[in-house]
């Protein structure tokens, strides 16, 4: 069994969905094809929804009625017959019905989990009718059958296993099976959802619960690049990344993949497969933990962070110290990615500044304290990087001149991060693209 996940834009139009269709059907062995909402919708669901709990009923009815008016012309563009429109016109009505609803009776979180799922069901309902309209032998299986949460709000991948294998059991013959990402059911049998960009997380559950052969996510950039394409010109696509170095570069800001959507995948060793729709030739980013290589991958930084530094000679050959400061952070919910340490002094990062004037207040009692705000992290990531002195050298050779405020090397044989004023953030990505990877944009010459 092979999990495919489409994103929103692979299913974005009519077009798209055809095109999605010509790929799964390329090969017959069995596959579960798992479907985003067509982009865009979540969002207008989500504005939907605050609409309704701020109860502004005429804009909300609006806003329902425009999306309504979007998905008539899909439909329209999607299916040919009449008949298959007609049954098409149900699925949409089932959604936008129950919207309309909502305008009538008090709106609360479970009603507007039950609004945000409408967007899955509606692609993958009008994709399943444009299977069967052409002929491709395919079943619809609802994810609210299988995709359960515990009680803490995870999901239980022995109870997926469990009750996805029932569902398929019903269909011994099929070969070929369609379901919604994102969405699920609550320990109470509510409608919720894996939160915003869940459905790489439901097809990586799928693919762990099913001990599938691969888990393929498409989306429209052929994997994870070496550095971000937005800010450098020459950019190259990772082929292969081990599953820690995927999750180093998701967690420091390749937007690609969400840093923990691919965790159970990892943990029952399921390859994951980065494919792009839009050039499914292109082999794509895969992440698995075979051939691990000692070599540097990719570059991605992480901007918002703020640093902060603690300077004590009560530290200095005193046992303790940072102990007392994790408390700190500890007991205000807020997580520390960098620190680096000298003999009188602690520098920290966080992302979560929403309780930094209490953190601060209490670090005083203990020192000094100095906080930088509009920080970037910059993270190298790659193998056994850190013994590679040449990488080292070539990092910092990339950064020279520039006022590098912190360095973490030797944490983890994945990566090396440094803490720079976010300012320097696009010349740093350069130069890193120039000197490290060695991917300098070399100039036309002109005679
Ligand atoms: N449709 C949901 C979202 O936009 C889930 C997903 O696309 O992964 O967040
Ligand atoms: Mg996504």
């Amino acid at each position: 069994m092979r999990v495919l996940k489409f994103g929103g834009t692979s299913v974005g139009s009519a077009e798209r969905m055809r095109h999605v269709a010509e790929l799964i059907t390329k090969t017959s062995e069995p596959k579960i094809i798992v479907l985003s909402a067509v982009s865009g919708t979540t969002n207008k669901l989500v504005e939907i929804g605050e609409l309704l709990s701020a109860r502004s009923l005429e804009m909300a009815h609006l806003a329902i009625e425009k999306l309504f008016s979007e998905y008539q012309d899909l439909l329209k563009e999607l299916l040919a017959s009449n008949e298959m429109r007609e049954i098409g016109e149900e699925v949409i009505n089932n959604s936008f019905s129950l919207m309309k609803n909502y305008l009538k009776y008090p709106f609360g979180k479970s009603k507007n989990n039950e609004l945000l799922a409408q967007g899955e069901l509606l692609s993958t309902g009008l994709f399943n009718l444009y299977l069967a309209e052409n002929g491709i032998d395919a079943q619809l299986i609802s994810a609210l059958d299988f995709m359960h949460l515990d009680e803490n709000g995870e999901p239980s991948l022995e109870d997926i296993s469990i009750k996805l294998q029932k569902v398929l059991e019903n269909y011994p013959e099929q070969k070929l099976f369609i379901t919604q990402g994102f969405i699920c059911l609550n320990s109470e049998g509510d409608i919720d959802n894996l939160k915003r960009g869940g459905s790489d997380y439901t097809a990586s559950l799928i693919g762990a619960a099913l001990n599938a052969e691969e888990v393929e996510i498409w989306t429209d950039i052929d994997g994870m690049h070496n550095n971000d394409p937005r800010i450098v010109e020459n950019t190259r696509a990772v082929q292969h990344l081990s599953f820690d170095e995927a999750a180093e570069l998701a967690y420091f800001g390749a937007k690609i993949l969400h840093p923990t959507s691919i965790l159970p995948a990892q943990e029952r060793e399921i390859p994951v497969r980065l494919k792009n729709t839009m050039n499914p030739e292109a082999p794509g980013t895969l992440i698995d933990n075979t051939g691990v290589t000692r070599t540097v991958k990719a570059v991605a930084a992480k901007d918002g962070i703020t640093a902060i530094k603690i300077k004590s000679s009560r530290m200095l050959l005193a046992h303790g110290f940072l102990l007392k400061v994790f408390q700190i952070f500890d007991s205000f919910k807020t997580s520390i990615d960098l620190i680096t340490t000298s003999e009188i002094a602690v520098s920290l990062t966080v992302d979560d500044t929403s309780h930094l004037d209490d953190i601060v207040l209490e670090l005083e009692k203990l020192g000094s304290v100095e906080v930088d705000p509009e920080q970037t992290i910059i993270c190298l990531v790659g193998n056994f990087i850190m013994e590679n002195g040449e990488v080292v050298n070539n990092l910092f050779n990339a950064l020279e001149k520039m006022p590098v405020r912190m360095i973490s090397l030797g944490g983890s044989k994945n990566n090396i991060s440094v803490l720079l004023p976010a300012a320097y953030k696009q010349q740093a990505l350069k130069q890193i693209n120039d000197v490290v990877f060695g991917l300098k944009v070399m100039e036309i010459e002109k005679d």
